[in-house]
């Protein structure tokens, strides 16, 4: 019978069927971070076991670490005391650490992949959210809360409920100025921020098999933004020559022997989906979002709706989105001004992202009511960019350059909205307070569109810069 990727690695991964119905699932690789982590220690500790297979665990740490002074001990105590308690629980484990002072530190979902620690085939687990984003390999990719943290580092399983597949196609090429981050928006706008509640969504098409590797994490990282538990990119020769010559990807014969399994495990040929959606990747526009979730988004030459224009159930959430935000109904979103520019995060922070906001603002000056900051996904990435020169790039335009971590994604760190300041974002969450301040407000896009913004000082078009320098 032809097999989704998802069923094949789902089948092979299960230990047995738990009494509840549940699946118990074998975790092929636990990724570790200071946040999710120490109660999860704290319980192991408790009840004097210890970690099933540190040979398949790795940590690092990103969310609370600071982005400009890297000093211990931290100024914050809270995150010096998260920082002490993953160095002491890796050290009491022998889990390998890269922490503040490793070249392989950086966001969990930027260095998994840059280490090849991430292949196709596996499930990969994590305590964040975004884990998704592994799923561009073609492996099962769940973000995980601490009780499970502590189930993986106890079992290296996890139970589960089985998911359904439902296989998004985006077929064309995109124009000048779009970018994978247009096209999940764009999904999640369509599907909305439910639409995938026990789904697996599968990307597939021409749109998708012409996409590096980083701009599917783009896609993948933003599954669990549209209600999806997992996504996943098949694996081909793009995924393939991204792992060839990483540090934890399999070398010489073993490699060869390796990608002759990962390419068995890609979706057959006429397997047969839950649902399917057909997407024209020529149609979708850069893309903005208007409200507080990521599905409260518009096209760059649209303007924002009013209560008016959504069925009844949705208006309360439109009104309430529009008064948080301080826009006003039906107005364009195009020229709304902005106080902060935050290129960062796991969604948008490797080196293409950065070189493609480079190309932007070259030459250019950010506004002077614009702070703008760059935040390197990982420091690979921060000492690849300066390699280029980007960082001076960056400098020239007024950008400050920092140190890699998750920074103003979530705001766990100095990097901090204030008050009703707005921001044009890179990073996948526009909830009410995520930036740090209660306040705050986000608007996603592109890092180009971010870098666009910033020299404008309000929310513009790329397209036409884009064609002007000569960006993808
Ligand atoms: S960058 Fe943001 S979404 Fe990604 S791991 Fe860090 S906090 Fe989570």
């Amino acid at each position: 019978m032809p097999s989704t990727l998802f069923a094949k690695v789902w089948n092979l991964h299960t230990v047995r069927r738990l009494p509840n119905g549940q699946t118990q699932l074998y975790i092929g690789l636990h990724l570790v971070h200071e946040v999710t982590s120490p109660q999860a220690f704290d319980m192991l500790r408790a009840r004097g076991w210890a970690v099933r297979a540190v040979d398949r665990t790795f940590a690092t740490v990103d969310h609370i670490v600071p982005t400009a002074d890297r000093r211990r001990p931290f100024a914050d105590p809270l995150a010096e005391a998260m920082m002490a308690a993953l160095e002491r629980n890796c050290r009491e484990h022998a889990i390998p650490l890269y922490g503040l002072g490793s070249d392989r530190q950086g966001i969990v979902h930027v260095i998994g992949p840059e280490l090849g620690l991430t292949q196709p085939g596996m499930t990969i687990a994590c305590g964040d959210s975004h884990t998704s984003t592994h799923g561009a390999f073609g492996a099962i990719a769940l973000g995980i809360g601490t009780s499970q943290v502590r189930d993986v580092l106890a079992s290296q399983t996890l139970a589960l409920d089985p998911l359904k597949v439902r296989r998004i196609r985006v077929d064309g090429a995109l124009g000048p100025g779009v970018y994978a981050k247009d096209v999940i928006l764009d999904v999640i706008r369509r599907l909305g921020v439910k639409g995938g509640v026990g789904h697996a969504y599968e990307y597939a098409g021409s749109a998708l098999a012409a996409m590096t590797m980083d701009e599917r994490m783009t896609i993948c990282n933003m599954s669990i933004e549209g209600g999806a538990r997992v996504g996943y990119v098949n694996p081909d020769e793009t995924t393939f020559a991204y792992l060839e010559g990483r540090p934890f990807a399999p070398a010489a014969d073993a490699f060869a022997r390796a990608k002759a399994w990962w390419a068995s495990m890609a979706s057959d040929p006429g397997a047969s989906y839950d649902d399917e959606v057909a997407i024209d990747a020529s149609a979708i526009r850069p893309t903005v979002t208007w409200g507080i979730n990521p599905g409260q988004a518009v096209a760059v030459d649209e303007r924002v709706p009013s209560a008016g224009d959504v069925p009844d159930g949705e208006r309360e959430s439109v009104r309430e989105a529009l008064e948080f935000m301080g826009l006003a109904p039906g107005a364009p979103i195009a020229g709304t001004r902005i106080d902060v520019a935050f290129i960062g995060s796991c969604t948008n922070a490797r080196l293409s992202d950065l070189r493609e906001a480079a190309r932007i603002v070259r030459g250019e000056r950010v506004r002077p009511h614009v702070t703008a900051l760059v935040v390197p996904g990982s420091e690979s990435v921060r000492r690849a960019a300066e390699a280029e020169g980007l960082d001076q790039v960056f400098r020239n335009a007024g950008f400050d350059w920092r140190g890699a971590g998750c920074s103003m994604c979530l705001a766990m760190n100095p990097d901090r909205l204030e008050g009703r300041q707005i921001c044009a974002s890179s990073s996948n969450r526009n909830f009410k307070g995520r930036q740090g301040s209660p306040t705050g407000r986000t608007l996603l896009m592109s890092p180009a569109m971010v870098a666009a913004a910033a020299v404008a000082g309000e929310v513009v078009d790329v397209r036409p810069i884009v064609r002007a320098k000569g960006a993808r």
